[in-house]
């Protein structure tokens, strides 16, 4: 059985943030989370462990929630130190943490590296300066190369995330920033649509019609091709969009923007939309029989059958067979 791997998430929220993401609503981060308690944070691990074969599998634990490095230094040493206990038994395998690039330096790495954290993440969000002056981000990109370089010297995984449809961006800057996140030789890549959520500065934007927010279609074409892009450099894309969970706890939070439950698998079947493209202008047959690979295979039908339907638009028969010895998006046609 291949190794799973399972991330146990604390969620160590920025309380007081100085920061004024347009897209972030402050009011609710600080007025309704607190920071997890010593004895929270080893009741989630105790739970989480009590369901994970971890002997078999891969187990790590994220410090989640924008910016580790900038909470008080013995609180982060607090909240690492009750991890190593599980580390030195074998259970957890190590830490992964998100911060903010302009809160990285060599102390903090120092820090980090003797508690056993294996990767930083950083909220990038975009490598154009424009897009972080409008977003109100508070750093520019050149922070963003420095906290990059610095992390992969300290020998660190790096993860970096982005956002598209930001204020300020366009296709065309978005997959800048993903060619540039390329070159700083990302270990992880997150992606995300900006929505807009009550009560932030976007949605002031968007009534004071400063700002639109990207239509769910045209976000898949834009994260479709930064996709083709991150695969082509063989990257290692671990999110496309936002987990139901992650920020909207209810429907009346999400006032506007390209969000989808099942965001990923739309753009998955929009890469394999395209590529189906040459098979749609085929002429003289009649039935098709089209062979992925096994776990592509839901991807290649298409979220609720789109690729299958175009295609039986233009054949009588469509067969999709999964084809074990198929790797990636390679596949195999037949005529018959
Ligand atoms: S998203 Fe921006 S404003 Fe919100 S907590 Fe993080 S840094 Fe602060």
């Amino acid at each position: 059985m291949p190794q799973k791997h399972f991330t146990i998430p604390i969620f160590v929220p920025e309380l007081a943030c100085p920061f004024q993401c347009v897209y972030c609503n402050q009011k609710k981060i600080s007025g309704q989370q607190e920071i997890p308690s010593a004895e929270k944070v080893i009741k989630t691990i105790e739970d989480h462990l009590s369901t994970i074969d971890y002997e078999n599998n891969v187990v790590e634990l994220g410090f989640f929630g924008g910016n580790f490095t900038g909470i008080p230094t013995h609180e982060q040493e607090m909240y690492l130190l009750l991890v190593q206990k599980y580390i030195t038994e074998g259970k957890i395998q190590g830490i992964r943490l998100s911060t903010r690039p302009d809160y990285i330096d060599q102390q903090s790495l120092d820090l980090l590296k003797k508690y056993k954290v294996k990767t930083i993440e950083l909220g990038a969000q975009s490598l154009d300066d424009e897009v972080l002056k409008q977003v109100g981000r508070g750093h520019t990109s050149f922070d963003v190369e420095q906290a990059s370089c610095l992390i992969k010297e300290n020998g660190f995984r790096l993860g970096l995330q982005m956002m598209i449809g930001l204020p300020g961006d366009n296709a065309q800057k978005s997959l800048k920033t993903a060619q540039k996140i390329i070159d700083l030789k990302a270990d992880d890549i997150r992606i995300y649509p900006c929505l807009v959520i009550k009560e932030t500065k976007l949605h002031e934007l968007l009534q004071q019609q400063k700002y639109k927010a990207l239509t769910l279609e045209e976000a898949l074409a834009e994260t479709k091709e930064i996709v083709k892009l991150f695969e082509k450099a063989n990257m290692n894309i671990i999110r496309i969009g936002l987990h139901p969970s992650e920020a909207l706890t209810t429907d009346k939070e999400l006032i506007d923007g390209p969000y989808h439950p099942s965001f990923k698998e739309l753009v998955m079947t929009e890469i394999w939309h395209d590529i189906f493209q040459d098979l749609l202008k085929q002429k003289h047959h009649r039935n098709i029989k089209i062979q992925v690979a096994t776990k592509e295979l839901n991807l290649a039908i298409g979220h609720k059958s789109k690729n299958k339907i175009a295609l039986q638009e233009h054949y009588e028969v469509v067969q999709f067979i999964p084809n074990p010895e198929l790797k990636g998006r390679d596949f195999s046609v037949e005529y018959f």
